[in-house]
This record gives C-alpha cells, sequence and structure tokens, in this order.
C-alpha cells in the first residue's frame, strides 16, 4: 500500500498537568457497579468476586472544561463521576503487587451515560453501547502523573451540577482497587501505553439537561468540568 484513500484519524490526546507533552489515548475501558451503593441505586447487586468492564471508544473523548450538545437519541443523560487510570507500561497477566507501576497517571472521568438506553438494553438482554458508546460521552480531565501526586487510595471524589452536590464519596469504597482491576483485566487485555481505565462511579447518578454545568474533584487528582448545550 503506498497511501490511504482517506486521511487516517488524528490521534486522540490528552493533557497531561504540567508538562507540554500529551497523553495519547488508545482504548477505553470502563468499570461497572465499582461502589456498592452505587449498584444498590441501580436497583442491583456489586460482584465481589470479579469486576466486570464495557468499552467506549476513544472517539468518544471529549476534554474537561468543554460544551458539548445535548447528545442524540436519549431523554435521560446522566453523569457518572470516576476515577480513571493512564497505563503508561505495556503488560499482560500483571500481578496484583506489580500493577501501580503500570500506571502513568490518574484524571478525573466522567462516564456520561444514556440511562434509557442502557435500561432498554438491558431489559432486552443485549449490550449497552448505545447507552456508554457514544461521541463525548468520555470526559477527562487532564492527566496528573503518578510520579508527581502517588497513587490515590483514599481521597474524596464529588460531582456538582450548578453548584449543587450530586455526588459525594471517597474512592476508598471502591470494591475493586486499582491494583486488582489492573491485575484482572490484563487476564483478558495486553495492556498497552494509553489506555484508560474508568472505574467506576460512586452513588448519587443522575439526568442533566442542556444548560447544565457539570463541576468535578477527586483530591489530589484534578478536577473536572462539562457544560451542556442544546441537543443539535
Ligand atoms: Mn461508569
Amino acid at each position: 500500500m503506498s497511501s490511504l484513500i482517506f486521511p487516517a484519524p488524528a490521534p486522540v490526546v490528552a493533557p497531561i498537568q504540567g508538562l507540554e507533552e500529551g497523553f495519547p489515548i488508545r482504548r477505553i475501558f470502563c468499570v461497572g457497579r465499582n461502589y456498592e451503593a452505587h449498584a444498590k441505586e441501580m436497583g442491583s447487586v456489586a460482584d465481589r468476586e470479579a469486576p466486570f468492564y464495557f468499552n467506549k471508544a476513544s472517539e468518544d473523548y471529549v476534554a474537561s472544561g468543554r460544551t458539548v450538545p445535548y447528545p442524540p437519541g436519549t431523554k435521560n443523560l446522566h453523569h457518572e463521576m470516576e476515577l480513571v487510570v493512564a497505563i503508561g507500561v505495556a503488560g499482560f497477566r500483571i500481578p496484583e503487587g506489580e500493577a501501580l507501576a503500570h500506571v502513568y497517571g490518574y484524571a478525573c472521568g466522567l462516564d456520561m451515560t444514556r440511562r434509557d438506553l442502557q435500561n432498554a438494553a438491558k431489559d432486552k438482554q443485549r449490550p449497552w453501547d448505545l447507552g456508554k458508546d457514544f461521541e463525548n460521552a468520555a470526559v477527562l480531565s487532564a492527566i496528573a502523573p503518578a510520579s508527581v501526586i502517588g497513587h490515590p487510595f483514599r481521597a474524596a471524589i464529588e460531582l456538582r451540577v450548578n453548584g449543587q452536590t450530586r455526588q459525594s464519596s471517597d474512592i476508598s469504597l471502591m470494591i475493586h482497587h486499582v491494583p486488582a482491576i489492573i491485575a484482572h483485566l490484563s487476564q483478558y487485555y495486553h495492556l498497552q501505553p494509553g489506555d484508560l481505565i474508568y472505574t467506576g462511579t460512586p452513588e448519587g447518578v443522575g439526568p442533566v439537561v442542556a444548560g447544565d454545568v457539570l463541576e468535578g474533584s477527586i483530591e489530589g487528582v484534578g478536577r473536572i468540568a462539562l457544560t451542556l448545550g442544546a441537543a443539535e
């Protein structure tokens, strides 16, 4: 092959706190039901044996601070505030005790969810993709390098909508913690630099509408913001 029939898509790149260089995003893995109180509010139970996952395309990425249109096909868009792990070192079948050596850094993430479409899929025992994998559904703050902030284990995680607190918890309440997730996920995938893992949301998820301003934070990691514009 000497050329491409159309231009290849540009790499999807997230900013890094304090650096000029960017973090090229590869795959986006998301952990489901990783906080007991969130599993309960979803009318479900958390699985303590092992995490489970769904994926988003890297094209779903949107940088913190942007205004995005209210997404198509939904009347019940939800916020899910999450700690995100950014993988920096490749690995396969990573022992839990070595997992943190594969982490480049951490970020705040919003796993935006078309809840009505997700629930409809669940009811029909179909995949969730329409509910989870859509444009602007993977909001991400700048990545904080672990070499600067360390590896957070106990840290307040919060989300406010129009200044009102909707989600307030602590990442120490995760059922499956970061090393366990990396050890488990790497049994199924050769993890690569650039892979992101959204680690699940605490309780308090709920709907947002056009005009809403979402602002989240994780103590010691950073802040994230998103404004919802009118539907296209
Ligand atoms: Mn989530």
